[in-house]
């Protein structure tokens, strides 16, 4: 199909001579988005308006929390086979439910066992795998560098602050599940619920900190933030002068963009502080999760449209996952489409050893091989970093940039030297990954010894 010439144009003076064929535009997939009610396939959605179906109120007092209401609403969608494992997976999960109405007609429920979207949110009893050998149930040793409760302090000049502990949604692979959602059978948590006096410390740690710049508000989510909540946070912060940078963090846009579409006070509070910081030549964002091209919809476009008009600029963090988007047509489209409404693509994390989803993970040579693909099919600010996050605290690391990596065992040795110098930091692939003779090592304790001692030294013979 040709494209219409534009009007504006005027004709070359001198024909052109193409260099290479111009694409067919029925291949842009990038820009093809789903719409129309397609929420209605649900029976449980069958009645929902367009209107309701947009409201986020209806959508947060309509999610999903409990996996008796989860079986009732997708019980005639699929097979029963597939509906029993999915109440095994339920009950073993770490992580309690919360899924909003928007992410559960998403799914294409005549293929459950394949979407990414069910991936990430449902776990199977049947595909669950043992936790890796290594795992440790916070990981990132948030909590270690932790001065003030919820106030993660790790690199030179950034902040991690946690106001609150709840999310618009639970996600299954989520890194802070020690402290995310309620307990659950299998697991007590830390709790970071809002509170005035934990914000107050907070605040007088970041202002008694010169070196400190830029903080990112997380959580749990921004989204649970009242409006006056994301307005108090942004001006006490914008108002200490060392500060100079602040992201809200949500993963909102992804799985519930109708907020942006109609909580106006929400809305308006995000951009007057994102304004105010303009005005005194500081940067607020907002930093958001989209992992699969599918979550991308006509509503979300919309919502993002909203955000632009409001001058909010918004880059995208993603988690690799096995079945989700570790491939490289998966992670080039999903990178694609998000320039496509103006979210930098910014971070794909190679996923973090978290109980209870060893099936999602992948390894970082699977990272390796899709960035290379990923990189120079747009534009490099459009490029993401892939990174793993060092466990045991070592921060971001861009996944290349290893001291050691061993890919038979799947063990490899990161450095930090701005972040803790001298120190050593271990990630490993999951067992899945490698060969069977391989992943047996792992379970002879005194077999893990020499093979993590093995790596160290050759990471530290390589050290610069
Ligand atoms: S929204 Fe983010 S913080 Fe909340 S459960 Fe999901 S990954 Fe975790």
């Amino acid at each position: 199909m040709a494209t219409q010439p534009l009007t504006i144009l005027k004709t070359p003076s001198a024909p052109i001579v193409p260099k290479k064929d111009a694409v067919d535009p029925s291949k842009l997939t990038h820009k093809n988005l789903r719409g129309g009610a397609f929420w209605q396939k649900i029976p449980a959605y069958k009645d929902v308006s367009e209107a309701q179906f947009l409201d986020h109120a209806w959508q947060a007092k309509s999610s999903i929390t409990k996996i008796e209401k989860l079986i009732s609403t997708v019980a005639t969608l699929a097979s029963p086979e597939f509906i029993a494992d999915l109440e095994a997976g339920m009950k073993r999960a770490p992580m309690s439910v919360r899924v909003s109405p928007y992410i559960v007609s998403l799914i294409d429920w005549e293929h459950p066992y394949e979407d990414p979207l069910r991936i990430q949110f449902f776990p199977l009893g049947s595909r669950l795998l043992p936790d890796h050998p290594k795992l440790d149930f916070d990981s990132l040793h948030e909590q270690a560098d932790a001065p003030v409760p919820g106030l993660t302090h790790r690199y030179p000049d950034k902040a991690l602050f946690l106001p609150l502990d709840t999310c618009p949604v639970y996600c299954r692979f989520c890194t802070r599940s020690y402290a995310i959602g309620l307990d659950t059978e299998d697991v007590e948590k830390v709790h970071l619920r809002p509170n005035d006096e934990r914000w107050q410390r907070a605040y007088q740690y970041i202002a008694s900190r010169p070196e400190l710049e830029d903080i990112v508000i997380s959580g749990g989510d921004a989204y649970q933030l009242r409006a006056q909540h994301i307005e108090e946070i942004g001006n006490t912060l914008l108002d200490m002068p060392n500060i100079r940078r602040m992201r809200f963090a949500s993963k909102g846009p992804a799985v519930m963009p109708m907020k942006i579409l109609t909580d106006d006070p929400w809305v308006d509070a995000l951009t007057r502080v994102v304004d105010k910081g303009r005005k005194l030549h500081k940067e607020v964002v907002l930093h958001t999760h989209f992992n699969h091209p599918n979550e991308i919809t006509e509503i979300s476009k919309a919502a993002l449209d909203r955000l632009m008009e409001r001058g909010i600029t918004v880059r995208n963090q993603s988690v690799l996952q096995r079945g989700v988007n570790d491939s490289p047509e998966t992670m080039t489209l999903l990178v694609k489409r998000l320039g496509h409404v103006n979210v930098h693509p910014y971070y794909v994390y190679v996923h973090d050893l978290v109980k209870g989803v060893e099936d999602l993970r992948t390894s970082v040579d699977t990272a390796l091989h899709i960035e290379k693909h990923v990189r120079g099919s747009t534009a490099g600010f459009n490029t993401p970093v892939f990174v793993v996050d060092a466990p045991g605290g070592g921060g971001k690391r861009d996944a290349h940039s290893y001291e050691y990596y061993d890919r038979d065992t799947g063990i490899s040795v990161y450095a930090a030297p701005s972040v803790k110098p001298g120190q050593y930091f271990l990630y490993f692939d999951p067992l899945h990954q490698l060969s069977t003779h391989q992943a047996r090592r792992w379970s002879d304790p005194a077999d893990v010894e020499v093979m993590v001692n093995d790596a160290l030294a050759k990471a530290k013979a390589h050290a610069r």
